[in-house]
């Protein structure tokens, strides 16, 4: 559901240019709103949600997907961990729905669905280990990343029940903002994808605004 924001970028306490290729892994804490702004459209932003003070609890797109009983995510959809907590509820969408079945683009995926010389561009796995990688501080690795979500990712299903990867809805200037109801470590890494029409073949930038309580 397109729903605006009326929060003011002017007022962010916190505003990063996230590259296309790199990752952002900050917390955000309850209360806070932060926004993913999708700065030239069509990108998609690969994101993993965390507990910051305990990351065994994380995002659970089963029990998401189940409990508002839709697939897609937009404005009202309250982003649940997988011990059922309302980790973050989506207040404003002006992108419309956001996937979160896709999974993320890795190098052996890319091998399987392209081609085998595919293996060594980069992917939005390898930016997440390297973000764990970057901050041993979290005691994170491989075995954390899970479930995440598809922000600005078009992948309708179809009659049957099919997955598909479409051009994108979104445009340039389009975001989706969400309140944190708990400490979130956010994870996202901005996908680098140039095998399908995830970013337009084109990735670009996103921007992470984020404001205090209001
Ligand atoms: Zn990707």
């Amino acid at each position: 559901m397109i729903v605006e924001s009326s929060l003011l970028p002017d007022n962010a306490v916190r505003r990063d240019v996230v590259p296309a290729g790199d990752y952002y892994l900050k917390v955000v804490k309850k209360g806070q709103t932060m926004r993913i702004l999708d700065s030239e459209g069509n990108q998609a932003a690969d994101t993993l949600f965390y507990n910051a003070n305990d990351p065994a609890e994380r995002y659970s797109a089963i029990d998401t997907i189940r409990e508002q009983g839709n697939v897609y995510l937009s404005t009202g959809t309250k982003i649940l961990s997988d011990q059922g907590n309302v980790m973050l509820e989506i207040v404003a969408d002006t992108c419309g729905r956001h996937d979160t079945l896709g999974g993320a683009c890795a190098t052996e995926s890319n091998t399987v669905r392209y081609a085998i010389e595919k293996k060594c561009m980069h992917a939005c796995r390898d930016s997440w280990l390297l973000a764990l990688s970057e901050h041993p501080e979290l005691g994170m690795d491989k075995r954390d990343i899970t479930h995440n979500v598809n922000f600005f990712m078009n992948v309708p299903i179809t009659e049957e029940g099919g997955l598909t990867f479409e051009d994108g809805i979104s445009a340039p200037g389009k975001y989706v903002e969400m309140r944190a109801e708990m400490d979130i470590l956010v994870l996202i890494s901005n996908c680098p994808q140039l095998n399908n029409p995830c970013n337009a073949y084109n990735p670009t930038p996103v921007e992470v605004l984020v404001w205090d309580a209001q």
